[in-house]
């Protein structure tokens, strides 16, 4: 796809988006006739309508619908999702602060003796939009395991919005009439089924199409290549630079499901191959995986993809973000596509170069220059020392001719960089493409 098709398909969902958000408080007011409240009282209802509306899209987002992703990548959704729900639940909190400072009144909706029941859910609700927000921006600080973080956050999320729900029937101001309750409650019921999408419908559907670990072998010191083969099925097609979540075990329906980007050629239909760096308790337990071993995967997912246009490609890794690169390199020579590419890789020590033999040995073709770009090298080394900067770029960067397209994976403070170096170039961002792996 070109950039100006993916800015168009952008324009359309971000308009989408906003329009969905605030249909309920255009919902609420059709057809509404009662005495205007004072302003703050107003306002503070529309902060719950709106606010709540954007927790129900929270689920459009996480549902992997590829079409939703692909304009802007999945890294760049989900970085989306988290501001927005945080943006959400400041709206729904707004909503019950800002009604308290108009009405003081309404402390007494808090109060057990007046009504025990709704005392206890809007605690609740308090208490769980506190521990969503809380858990997302510690998690990593807590240690807490990313898959019971994840649990944790689509059952609270549910609890929000269905407590939600009922406030707003039980409220009933702005929903008085049956087909305005019967909406609302399709909207967030439908909503919510969408957290049963990737964790029960996907699962269902993959089941009858399972892979096998035929082989698990070491790239460089903790960074191990698994390779999976289809059973029983053609397996599926993927374009070079999308990933797949991966389930390793009898069941697809567990709950440790890991995104790998496909490392190997997108040419060769069946059979997979995820170069996986050690990292927490699920990696770090690949090397130990046996052949044999049954896998899942769902995919392909993400737009990290060179456009059909380029004239040529320059794509810079660092560390393990070299694997859609390969994925890309070793489609290109199955292809027998001659386009220019160039790689720019950055490791850690020269034994942290993965894929250095083959990588050598495509660039004896004219047409591919590798360049390893070492932070630490040993005394022989020859080749870039330390880490990516304008003037390595300077001295490699192929001529741009307008259609050369930017690849660029690899650990956070180095995309950063490399990001502002290419804008400084004047790369404009439809010829830019990024992946980052650390999405949370
Ligand atoms: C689009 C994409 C492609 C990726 N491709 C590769 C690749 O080709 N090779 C590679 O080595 N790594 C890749 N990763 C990173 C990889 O998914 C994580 O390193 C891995 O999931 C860590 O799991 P863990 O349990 O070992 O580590 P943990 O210590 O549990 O997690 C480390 C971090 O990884 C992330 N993470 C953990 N579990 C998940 C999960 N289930 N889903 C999403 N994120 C999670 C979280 O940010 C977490 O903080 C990719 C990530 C993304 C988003």
């Amino acid at each position: 796809m070109t950039g100006g098709a993916h800015f168009r398909q952008a324009v359309f969902w971000v308009g989408l988006y906003a329009a969905l958000a605030l249909a309920p408080l255009a919902l609420a007011l059709a057809g509404y006739d009662r005495p205007a409240r004072p302003f703050w009282v107003e306002f503070g209802v529309g902060l719950g309508f709106v606010g709540l509306s954007m927790m129900a899209l929270q689920f459009v987002l996480t549902a992997r619908f590829k079409g939703i992703a692909a304009p802007f990548g999945t890294d760049a959704m989900l970085q989306f999702h988290r501001q927005a729900g945080l943006v959400a639940c400041a709206f729904v909190a707004g909503h019950v602060l800002v009604l308290i400072a108009a009405r003081p009144g309404y402390v007494a909706f808090f109060d057990p003796r007046v009504n025990l029941m709704r005392a206890g859910a809007l605690v609740t609700v308090l208490l769980a939009l506190a521990g969503i927000v809380g858990l997302t921006l510690l998690r990593k600080r807590l240690r807490f395991p990313y898959e019971w973080w994840r649990l944790t956050h689509g059952l609270l999320s549910l609890l929000v919005i269905l407590i939600s729900l009922a406030h707003v029937q039980m409220v009933g101001r702005y929903v008085s009439t049956v087909p305005k309750r019967a909406l609302w409650a399709a909207m967030c019921l439908g909503a919510m089924s969408l957290l049963l999408y990737p964790r029960l419908v996907k699962p269902f559907l993959a089941r009858k199409r399972p892979y096998r670990v035929v082989d698990v072998k070491p790239e460089t010191p903790r960074v191990w290549t698994i390779t999976l083969e289809a059973e029983g099925h053609e397996g599926l097609r993927f374009t070079p630079g999308q990933f797949a979540w991966l389930t390793l075990g009898g069941s697809p329906f567990a709950l440790k499901q890991h995104p790998f980007t496909f490392a190997s050629s997108a040419e060769q239909r069946g059979r997979y191959s995820f170069t996986i760096k050690e990292l927490g308790d699920f990696t770090s337990k690949i090397s130990s995986v046996a052949p044999g071993t049954r896998a899942w995967l769902d995919g392909p997912h993400g737009a990290f993809t060179p456009g059909t246009g380029a004239s040529a490609l320059v794509l810079i890794a660092g560390g393990i973000g070299v694997t859609p690169m390969m994925s890309i390199l070793r489609s290109m020579k199955d292809r027998g596509d001659t386009r220019p590419a160039t790689l720019i890789y950055g490791a850690g020590s020269e034994a942290m170069i993965a894929f250095r033999a083959e990588l050598e040995a495509l660039a004896q073709a004219a047409t591919f220059k590798f360049v390893p770009v070492v932070e630490n090298p040993g005394e022989g080394w020859q080749g870039e020392r330390g880490v990516i900067d304008d003037a390595l770029l300077t001295r490699h960067l192929p001529p741009d001719d307008g259609k050369v397209e930017y690849m660029i994976c690899g650990p956070d403070a180095m995309m950063d960089a490399v990001e502002l170096l290419l804008i400084k170039r004047g790369v404009p961002m439809r010829r830019r493409h990024s992946e980052r792996f650390n999405i949370a």
